[in-house]
């Protein structure tokens, strides 16, 4: 008899975790694992301003899918719809071609994207920090600004340059500006002749605070830590309009700069709107065991699903976070095999453990327990947090090894250029053109029966 076939979308925090463990719950003879995603490997995002900024190299927080499991098969590509009716994904496969896989369960775990509004030029020259090549792409461009700065005869293409504006004051936003700041300031070091009052950066956020979930104090110690940097942060203000040498701001004033890094927020993964099932602000409804209503054996959870958060009572749901996203997993695959075996499912529940937040350098902001910390202790409780935290030994060793090895020989400032022909949209790292309409899915699936 053929086994039952359990299809897991991605290899982020929840579908890597869910693996895992469905390969520790379950005995082969019971099901077959396949595993879907671009990439082979888990990217630790909480350390990808790392990666951005240097301190990092990019394979040290990419997490071996490999070596955390045994017998899943991995289809190495994207799944672009989902015909919950057919029980049938399709996935276009790195190769480019389209194909279909038939599933008996289905865990979604795609997580999310870079979330745009509609602000003319924002496709066209915003850049993210959701993907490693994000990540590398901008280091590459933060150090080329500044080599051609520096050849530059023209002050105000000099200017230009050397002016980098972060839109979005989340954890991300702000350790992202706060890390490409220090290395910005760093790689002066390389360029003698070079003006340092030339660097500036801008943080702006549309909200009157920078990262609220940290609470009001610690949000103003990192504010005032970024503003004695130097960091222009303007809150209540964002980007009205963007284009290839400047930004028009809400509040009217219009700066030159080649550089606008977009992280304000992250929508769920577009493959949500292939499903035709409810969402609240495009995550898509699941109960607390992830079970999608009315559709037996399909399980979502992480940033794409809208999961009800059991310790409050205000019918809030998880924030998207790596902390519930890797919990979640366990949970999801507890009640996966629940579902082969006929038993009743868990629901999902778990205190928020709080925040880290990397300033650069020494300092950070951290909220571990509720406990407020700022400094070289909540920077000593970060790095830690974030150890304990990487799902992986061997990769744990590498972050080790390279915070290490960081500390003592500094950056050489290398620019890798291989990614010099690629615009660097947002489409273009995150691949959101490529998903089928719910009609097209359909129309898809039945051409293939
Ligand atoms: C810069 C940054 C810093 C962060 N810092 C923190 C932090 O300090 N603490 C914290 O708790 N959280 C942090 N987060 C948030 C955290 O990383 C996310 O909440 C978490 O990664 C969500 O896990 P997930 O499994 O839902 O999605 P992800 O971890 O994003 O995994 C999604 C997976 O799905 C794959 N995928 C995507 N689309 C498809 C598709 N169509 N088909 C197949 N596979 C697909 C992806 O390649 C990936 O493998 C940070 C996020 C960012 C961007």
């Amino acid at each position: 008899m053929q086994r039952p076939r359990i299809v897991v979308v991605g290899a982020g925090f929840a579908g890597l975790e869910c693996l895992r463990r469905l390969e520790r719950t379950l005995r082969p003879e019971e099901a077959e694992l396949v595993l879907v995603a671009p990439f082979d490997y888990l990217l630790y995002l909480p350390l990808l301003p790392q990666v951005a900024s240097g301190v990092l190299t990019p394979q040290s927080v990419a997490v071996s899918v490999r070596r955390s499991l045994r017998r899943s098969h991995l289809l190495p590509g994207g799944v672009v719809g989902v015909d919950l009716d057919a029980k049938v994904c399709v996935v276009k496969k790195i190769t480019g071609e389209t194909t279909t896989l038939s599933y008996d369960r289905l865990v979604l775990t795609p997580g999310s994207v870079t979330r745009q509004f509609d602000i003319p030029g924002l496709a066209e020259y915003g850049r993210g920090m959701k993907t490693l090549a994000q990540a590398a792409f901008l280091r590459d461009h933060v150090i080329a600004q500044l080599e051609l700065a520096s050849i530059s005869s023209d002050p105000e293409e000099r200017a230009a340059r050397c002016r980098f504006v972060v839109v979005g004051g989340g954890y991300a936003g702000v350790e992202t500006c706060a890390s490409l700041d220090l290395l910005t300031r760093s790689v002066l070091k390389r360029f003698p002749r070079f003006d340092p009052s030339l660097i500036k950066w801008h943080l702006f956020d549309i909200a009157p605070k920078l990262m609220p979930e940290l609470g009001d104090r610690l949000g103003e110690n990192a504010q005032r830590l970024l503003r004695r940097r130097g960091v222009e942060v303007g809150l209540g203000v964002s980007i009205a309009e963007a284009g290839a040498d400047s930004v028009r701001l809400t509040d009217g004033r219009e700066l030159a700069t080649r550089t606008l890094i977009w992280t304000a927020g992250t929508a769920a993964s577009p493959l949500i709107g292939t499903l035709g099932a409810e969402t609240v602000r495009g995550r898509v409804v699941v109960g607390p065991d992830f079970a999608l209503p009315g559709r037996h054996g399909v399980f979502a959870l992480g940033d794409c699903a809208a999961v009800p958060d059991l310790t409050k009572e205000d019918g809030a749901m998880c924030p998207p976070t790596a902390q519930h996203a890797q919990r979640q997993g366990k949970v999801a695959a507890a009640n996966v095999a629940a579902s082969l075996r006929g038993r009743a499912y868990t629901d999902y529940r778990h205190h928020d453990l709080g925040l880290v937040v990397d300033l650069g350098g020494v300092d950070a902001v951290a909220r571990p327990l509720g406990v407020e910390l700022s400094g070289p202790a909540a920077q000593l409780v970060t790095r830690g947090y974030h150890l304990a935290a990487v799902p992986s030994g061997p990769t744990r060793f590498r972050v080790a090894a390279n915070w290490a090895l960081h500390a003592v020989a500094k950056d050489d400032f290398v620019r890798m250029g291989f990614l010099d022909s690629r615009a660097g949209t947002l489409g273009d790292f995150e691949h959101t053109g490529e998903y089928l309409n719910p009609e097209q899915v359909k129309e898809y699936t039945r051409s293939k029966v």
